[in-house]
């Protein structure tokens, strides 16, 4: 293997040392790539087995020989995610960690990748882990009680374990609500009748340098998305090359595609309405405006444009439309014009929460987060149960349920469907 002559003998290789060499055909001897290659021995690997890795020149071909070769000496490929997951089973990573892993791969912002890498390095696994002793402690108690009845064991008040380990998951849930905004996005729809600026405002928000223009398949049909990192929050806008293309029509009187805006509208999480301020308000306005009444997104927000411009729009007349509105002015084409909408999209979705400190731990994922409502549900019952004085068995049973919840989040009470669930979404080689 080493280029300077001679083959390693597997025993005789050093572990964690980088070796330069060349991968030969063994049936022809002929020469197939000059590689670098390494061994990392167990436990100190990622899934803590024996692993070689082989690092060929790029290009498909190289790789595929290479790999071919690998395959007819009996390796066989990984399936999605089996690395992490062979690292959870040996116990190298719990499954939060794990998680964590297919987070920093996909993660959309800085923030984003931030609260991933916190939740690899064990960051939420130590607060559950946390409330799971505090849980598992008034369990003993109230377990000695039950064991041992004939003993006289007092009867353990395990209220105040039980009330420190909710606000603990009380936090925790808190933290789900900024924390799952911040991994997967706001699925914004920017409506408007044409030529008020929707299309020239998408570009000022991506245009901030921090944007990043991906193509994540979206998770219900196959969209290219682009993410604007707007102060940390990544709005995620979906399909926008079709908006795009309505802001590009040569009719300036053609009617909006009313089908289209009501899509959107329903399918998105936050709606800008953009509303040209150069003009007053049209038949086409009020009909989108309408449209937002009617369906009702869980985030709203009027945006009045070409805010540069002498205004001539007559917000008395916005505020008759029904509901509560919320209007910010803007200037898709002047350099700091979109400063007042970015910071009202920053509160509106973090809702006046800070955004997460470093070192705070913080639940990004939907799974967790039903976990820790149930954990806090029968820790709930547990509670009122102990409060009530009702027998140490039955406040048990709560206690059993709320920490099997707990540990479906760390990976102690699993099973194989679930875990089939969580890696399959990652991809070959991770
Ligand atoms: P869309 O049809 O809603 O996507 O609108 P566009 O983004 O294509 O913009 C229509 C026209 O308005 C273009 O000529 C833009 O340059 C212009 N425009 C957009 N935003 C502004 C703005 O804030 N101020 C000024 N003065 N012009 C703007």
């Amino acid at each position: 293997m080493p280029a300077s002559g001679g083959e390693i003998l597997p025993g005789e290789w050093e572990s964690h040392r980088l070796m330069f060499g060349s991968v030969h055909d063994p049936a022809s001897g002929e020469r197939v790539d000059e590689v670098l290659a390494v061994l990392m021995r167990g436990p100190h690997s990622y899934t803590r087995e024996d692993v070689v890795e082989i690092d060929c020149h790029g290009g498909t071909v190289p790789v595929q020989r290479v790999l071919k070769l690998c395959l007819a000496q009996g390796a066989r490929l990984a399936q999605p995610g089996e690395f992490t997951l062979r690292a959870f089973l040996n116990g190298r990573l719990d499954l939060a960690q794990a998680e964590a892993v297919l987070d920093v791969v996909q993660a959309r912002t800085d923030e984003g990748l931030r609260l991933a890498v916190e939740q690899l390095g064990g960051g939420v696994s130590s607060r559950v882990k946390g409330i799971r002793a505090r849980l598992l402690h008034a369990l003993a108690h109230l377990e000695a009680t039950i064991d041992f009845p004939e003993d006289d064991v007092p009867p353990a008040d395990v209220s105040p374990e039980l009330s420190e380990a909710l606000q603990d998951l009380d936090a925790l849930i808190m933290s789900a609500s900024t924390g799952i905004i911040l991994r997967q996005g706001i699925r914004t729809a920017i409506v408007g009748r044409p030529n008020v600026g929707k299309s020239s405002l998408l570009n000022a928000l991506l245009r901030t340098e921090r944007a990043i223009v991906t193509d994540i398949a979206g998770t219900t049909r196959d969209t290219l998305e682009e993410v604007a990192n707007v102060r940390g929050v990544p709005l995620v806008l979906t399909d926008t090359a079709g908006l795009r293309h309505e802001g590009r029509t040569e009719d300036p009187i053609e009617r909006i595609g009313m089908d289209r805006t009501r899509r959107a509208i329903s399918e998105a999480d936050l709606v800008l309405i953009v509303l040209d301020g150069s003009e007053a308000l049209t038949r086409d306005d009020r009909d989108v405006l309408h449209e937002i009444t009617e369906q009702k997104p869980a985030m709203s927000l009027a945006v009045i444009n070409k805010s540069d411009l002498p205004q001539e729009l007559d917000l008395q007349n916005l505020g008759r439309i029904p509901g509560k509105l919320e209007v910010v002015h803007a200037s898709a084409t002047q350099s700091g014009g979109t400063d007042e909408l970015e910071a009202k999209l920053a509160e509106l979705v973090l809702s006046g929460r800070a955004a997460p400190r470093p070192g705070d731990a913080v639940i990004t994922s939907v799974r967790h987060r039903d976990a820790l409502e149930r954990a806090r549900e029968h820790t709930i019952s547990a509670l009122a149960a102990s409060g009530a004085g009702t027998p140490a068995a039955f406040v048990a049973v709560d206690l059993h349920s709320a920490l099997n919840a707990l540990g479906e989040i760390t990976g102690e009470t699993v099973g194989e469907d679930l875990l089939d669930e969580i890696f399959r979404n990652f991809c070959i080689g991770k």
